[in-house]
Order: C-alpha cells, then structure tokens, then sequence
C-alpha cells in the first residue's frame, strides 16, 4: 500500500483524541439542527475500503452508520453570530442575484469576471468600515494569503501574535519576509521587535477578536507603535465585523481608531452570514492587490448573485442594533451561569465564549456529554490551540434565546456533578 505512512499517521492522531471528524448537517444553519451521521475519515471504518466503493461524494471518508440519522441538536459552535446564515431576506437576494446574473462569475475579476454586484458592494463595505477603497476576495484565507504575499516579501519582516489564525501564519510563510512572532498580547516585546528591526517593510499582522479565545487584540497600542516604527497594521476581522463598533462597522470603530496605515480584512463568512471576505485600505495598497495578490488574481471570482445577497445582508447588519443587543445579552447569561462551574471561561466579552478544559480527552468527553444530551459545542484541541489547552469552544448567536443558553447551562452542571 502506498499510503501506509499516512494510516499510521492518522491512527497516532486517534490514539491522542486529536482525530478529526466531520458531521453532516441535514437542515439549514441555525441554532436547531438536525445532524446526520458521523463521517470518519480512514481509521474508523474508512480504512480497507477500496475507493471506487465509496460514494463519489464519500470518498476517502465513508458515513459512520452507527449514529443515528436526523437527531434535532441545539449548535453552540457556529460563527453565524447574528443568525444571517438562513435569513428569509438573504435567502430571497441570493435567488433574485441568481435570477439577474446567473450562477457562475465565469472569469477571474482581472479577466470578465468583475459584475457590477461585486464592484457595489466593495464600494459599500469599504465607505461601512471608513476606508477609501476595497477588494472582495473568495474567502477570508485567500485575502490573508493575498495580502501578505503582495505587501512584503524577502528583505521585509512580518511581526505576528503567537495567537494568530492559521491563515495568518500561512500567510507569513508563503510571503518569504522574515517572521518574528510575538507572545499573545504582548506590546512590550512587539515594541522591541519593532526596534531591533531597522531595515525593510514592516508589517504587523493580527487577528482583531482572536478566533479561538475571543479576546480583543489592543489595536489602539499597536497603532501607536506602528506610528512609532513605521510599520503598516494589518488587521483581520473576521470576528468583529458586523459585532463590534457602533452598527457593527468593526474593531476599528470598537476603539474609534483610523490611519491610513491600517489595512483592514473581514470575513463574510461569519457574521455576515454569506461567504467570502474584503480588504478595506487607502487606494494604492487595493491597486497594489488588484495586481500583485496571486489569490486574487488567480483565481475565480465569486457568483455575482452571492455579491447581491451581501448588499442585503450589510443592510442587516447597519440596522442590526437588537441583534447585537441580544447577543450581548446572551454573553452576559452564560457568563453569570458558568462561573461556579471547576472550569473556567476565558477572559472574553466577544461571541467566541471558550470554556478551558486542559486535557485533550477530557475536552473531547465533556463535548460527547453533551451531545448525548443534544447539545451541539466543538471541542478544540491542538494544533488548533496549544498543547495542554483544550476547550470548548462555546459560540453565540442573536438566533439563540435565553432559554436555549439556560439547556446549555444546565447541562454543563449535570456534566460537572458526574465527573
Ligand atoms: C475564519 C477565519 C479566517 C478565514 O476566513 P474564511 O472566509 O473562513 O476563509 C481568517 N481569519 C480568522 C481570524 C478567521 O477566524
């Protein structure tokens, strides 16, 4: 067998819990869903079977047949933080785009692929964050991959929070610059970096509400130390677009900041209940984009018809006030619920609501009581975050109701009185 390093591979993943698995949603994107099976990949039940036996659209990861199909689970671990994903006026954009413009974009934007839906709504999510100019990209990895390959390279050096997602990292890489990563949060060794840094482009790079912890990156300070240094901030969003700042415009409205050597990214994958993802910055960095980012140049643009359900959903959010009230709201209830639990809720005021459970086992355990009990919360464990710092990764919608927070809070106690 040619692969069999890599079943190796996979079976030391299983043996430490670290095994990855996909479920299947068998209904649309709201705190009710119902899931199908368990797919597992290879070791499970995957492994010996040939793949022109699996389903084309299986192959490599066969359904899991001994979990029961169409359980109703109440989700705590989707980023669809204002209940958009399924919205009746998104839904009746996306058909009425389909209708006006088709499915496929069919071209790269620099080729025939550039509509009009997609030239508006850059338009308006750049004037919504207070920029002079932006860029859709198909998803929020590519805009990061893009940015960071066209703004520096050999020579530069790219300054990063130990924190940062996954893409941001592969980001760095793919862009040759030099890479010094920083302790989570940590300005003072970002302020020395900066200054033993003399030579090349400098560019910070950050998550804005860090993906896995849900705490607030400073940007206020690190503004002031790229002022200081000379260095541009590039500052990914993907989690307080449409949440944070006064009618959702973002982080940087969050702290009232603006300069020009902010380059700004956000996901429309999340809040926005679509796809996709937009770089907001002065108009020559979005030139420089629009010629130089691989990611962008290279690659198809998205349907039109997804363009005119965003310019829906950004009227969603500017008006979504009691959206965003209710998710507070909700922050607050699991917040007051959980706190004589033996586990502790990180430090967060975001959507993103971790509960730290240490070990990778027992976070896997804790996730499984759940859902034995309905309940639907992802377990994070490395690589994803660090060794010995598994979570739940417990997430908030304004589509959830205080009752369904209250089954959640209910459920984590019986867990706790029985371990
Ligand atoms: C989700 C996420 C991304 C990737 O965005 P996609 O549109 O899902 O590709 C990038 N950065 C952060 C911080 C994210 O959480």
């Amino acid at each position: 067998m040619p692969f069999t390093q890599l079943q190796i591979e996979l079976d030391e993943r299983a043996a430490q819990s670290l095994l990855r698995k996909r479920r299947t949603l068998d209904t649309s994107q709201s705190p009710h869903i119902v899931l199908g099976g368990t797919t597992e990949c290879g070791v499970a039940n995957g492994a010996g079977v040939p793949p022109e036996r699996l389903l084309p659209q299986t192959a490599g990861c066969a359904s899991n047949v001994s979990e029961a199909h169409g359980k109703p689970y109440l989700a705590f671990c989707s980023n669809d933080y204002l209940g958009l994903a399924s919205h009746p006026q998104l839904v009746a954009a996306l058909q009425q785009g389909a209708q006006q413009w088709g499915v496929g974009a069919g071209a790269a934007h620099l080729v025939s692929g550039h509509f009009a839906p997609h030239h508006r709504l850059e338009q308006q999510l750049a004037a919504f964050v207070g920029k002079p100019a932006g860029l859709l990209f198909s998803t929020g990895y590519m805009a990061n991959l893009g940015v960071v390959q066209a703004l520096v390279g050999k020579g530069d050096t790219v300054f990063a929070d130990k924190l940062n997602h996954a893409s941001l990292n592969d980001a760095m890489l793919l862009s040759r610059a030099d890479t010094k990563r920083y302790r989570h949060g940590d300005m003072a060794q970002l302020a020395q970096l900066l200054a033993q840094t003399p030579n090349g482009r400098k560019l910070v790079i950050t998550d804005a509400v860090f993906s896995m912890d849900g705490d607030i990156a400073p940007l206020r300070e690190m503004l002031a130390l790229c002022e200081q240094h000379d260095a541009w901030l590039y500052v990914d969003d993907a989690h307080g677009f449409g949440v944070l700042g006064r009618q959702g415009r973002g982080s940087l409205a969050h702290f009232g900041i603006d300069s020009p050597r902010i380059i700004y990214m956000a996901t429309l994958g999340k809040a926005a209940g679509v796809s996709g993802a937009f770089v907001a910055a002065e108009q020559v960095v979005i030139d420089t984009l629009v010629n130089h980012a691989h990611s962008y140049v290279y690659t198809t643009a998205t349907p039109p018809a997804l363009s005119v359900a965003l310019l829906q959903s950004l009227q969603l959010i500017e008006r979504g006030d009691a959206l965003r009230a209710q998710l507070q709201q909700l922050v607050q209830r699991l917040r007051i619920g959980l706190a004589d639990l033996p586990w502790r809720l990180m430090p967060s005021d975001t959507a993103i609501q971790p509960l730290l459970i240490g070990d990778n086992a027992q976070a896997l355990q804790l996730s499984e009581g759940l859902r034995e009990r309905g309940i639907w919360v992802a377990a994070i464990r490395p690589p994803t975050v660090p060794q010995g710092t598994a979570r739940l990764r417990i997430t908030l919608s304004a589509a959830h109701s205080e009752a369904d927070v209250d089954r959640l809070i209910g459920a984590l106690h019986e867990l706790t009185r029985r371990s």
